[in-house]
């Protein structure tokens, strides 16, 4: 049986270069980077060199990139350690209903302690109002947190933009750009961001690493504490491996962008084109323009999701409902319920991620398949029974 990948968006496989990269750190190189003889300063060579390579990637500074464990301790750090730095200034959180779990939950728990916070809603294409932002600023306000490219609909924020009305009214502003790197063009500086999120396990490095940038000059506190790693800024030995493959990962990401954006872009167009011609029913949700060249979020109307995921897991294909985090639960999904589609199109709704690995046989494969699998769950369906279907 063929095994198709389709859900980059949840993990990517490590690339083998970047695997190649990683191995000496597992083994002969293990020195500790604090330490003071040459085995030590090796292994901080290899750290500062991968920070000069994500670096490299979204025009930051090698010194403005702070590792982390992940995307999500990115985002924690942003929020909790803004939240505390400015407790003195206010309480107010401006952030949208389509973020990662990452942020919501963050959030979540703060307004539990007591603070505000203003979740902005999206329009069709997926993109916040920026004159809503402009009108939920208060002078509480301390942090602006808005997501550069979204993690189920693909759909791009208009990051520039929200970082000149942040900057005008001298708020801080996060954004977490985990499924935007190496897929969208990132300039730090042009973009204006403060704080910016990123995960090596969405661009084909290892789980359990990532990275906050933070501008030049800018102090939150600390989330971690502990040892002196991170200029003093984020506790804990250096993950070497997961830095070092991270910091490859993002080498290949900024040398093959292009290329990589043009193969997953043409493979989801050509998957997207397939299926909304040959199954009826069928719709994209959020905007085909300013989209993540991987992503493809198709609703299948009369029938679950859920069912057409397991089916296409039986001759080996992968895809997810909604994003890998909200599988397993029974939840709608935010970010489609704040676009307004229906909960009954929600459930039937299936997200299809391509990547460097998925090749055009990938998608005839898939497609050849979901056409039988649509048929026979329609025929099923009680929807479609009472419809006369
Ligand atoms: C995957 C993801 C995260 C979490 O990153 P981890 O490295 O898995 O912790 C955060 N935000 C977005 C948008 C993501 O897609």
């Amino acid at each position: 049986m063929r095994n198709v990948y389709l859900d980059y968006s949840a993990t990517t496989p490590v690339k083998e270069e970047v695997l190649q990269e990683m191995i000496p750190y597992f083994t002969e190189k293990f020195g500790n980077p604090s330490s003071l003889y040459d085995k030590g300063l090796e292994s901080k060579e290899a750290v500062d060199n991968a920070r000069a390579q994500i670096g490299a990637l979204i025009n930051a500074d090698a010194k403005e990139i702070f590792f982390t464990a992940g995307g999500t301790e990115a985002d924690n750090w942003a929020v909790f350690g803004t939240v505390d730095k400015l407790k003195e200034k206010g309480n107010h959180i401006i952030t949208t209903k389509v973020e990662h779990h990452a942020m919501l939950h963050s959030c979540q728990f703060l307004e539990k302690q007591g603070y505000e916070v203003t979740y902005l809603g999206i329009g069709p294409d997926g993109r916040i109002n920026l004159e809503e932002l402009e009108a939920a600023i208060t002078d509480k306000t301390i942090l602006i947190s808005v997501m550069m490219v979204n993690n189920e609909i693909g759909t791009v924020q208009p990051i520039k933009e929200i970082g000149k009305i942040a900057k005008a009214h001298k708020i801080l502003f996060h954004t977490d750009a985990v499924q935007a790197l190496g897929n969208i063009p990132i300039d730090v500086k042009d973009l204006g961001v403060d704080m910016m999120s990123m995960s090596s396990h969405k661009i084909y490095g290892p789980k359990g690493e990532g990275a906050l940038y933070i501008r030049k000059g800018l102090r939150i506190s600390n989330y971690l504490h502990g040892g002196a790693q991170e200029n003093s800024r984020r506790a804990g030995t250096e993950n070497m491996t997961g830095i070092v493959g991270f910091g490859k990962a993002a080498e290949l990401a900024r040398v093959h962008f292009d290329e990589h954006v043009k193969h997953c872009s043409e493979l989801r167009d050509y998957l997207v084109d397939r299926i909304l011609t040959e199954i009826p029913d069928t719709m994209v949700n959020g905007t085909m323009e300013a989209r993540h060249p991987g992503n493809a979020n198709i609703t299948f109307k009369y029938i679950e999701g859920e069912s057409i995921l397991l089916m296409l897991n039986y001759v080996g294909i992968s895809v997810s409902t909604g994003s890998a985090c909200s599988s397993k639960s029974l939840e709608p999904s935010h970010v489609l319920s704040a676009l307004g589609v229906p909960v009954e199109m929600i459930h039937g709704t299936v997200r299809f991620t391509v990547g460097d690995f998925t090749t055009k046989e990938d998608i005839d494969y898939v497609v050849e398949n979901l056409k039988n699998i649509v048929e026979k769950l329609r025929m099923l369906s009680p929807v479609n029974a009472q419809k006369g279907w």
